[in-house]
């Protein structure tokens, strides 16, 4: 690891520069500057969820109910609302999808 102010080789896991004192960047320590990153792509996994959810209505649910439910938890992982609501909404969008597909199957 190198000192990003002074860029001199650190031993060790000393948390500060012993040649400038400037503050290390741990591998640990970066985590922290990636929440509003991750928040905004929770956008993508809703909308996809949400799209999944409505052809699993029309179209092969056991696909995109999955689909739609995976989708939802790549969205719980970045925004535990939103991916919950995708979750539960592409599980009825299954359920309702098989339903009516059995239905539809049953009367023709
Ligand atoms: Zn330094």
């Amino acid at each position: 690891m190198f000192c990003p102010k002074c860029g001199k080789e650190q031993l060790g896991d000393e948390s500060f520069c012993r040649y400038c004192g400037a503050e290390q960047a741990l591998p640990g320590g970066a985590a922290g500057a990636t929440p509003s990153q991750q928040r905004k792509s929770a956008t993508g996994f809703v909308v996809g969820s949400a799209v999944c959810a409505a052809i699993a209505l029309l179209f092969f649910p056991p696909i995109f109910g999955v689909a739609g439910i995976v989708l939802g938890y790549f969205a719980f992982r970045r925004n535990r609302l939103a991916g919950t609501i995708c979750m539960v909404v592409s599980g009825i969008c299954m359920i309702v999808g098989v339903v009516l597909g059995l239905w539809v199957w049953s009367i023709t």
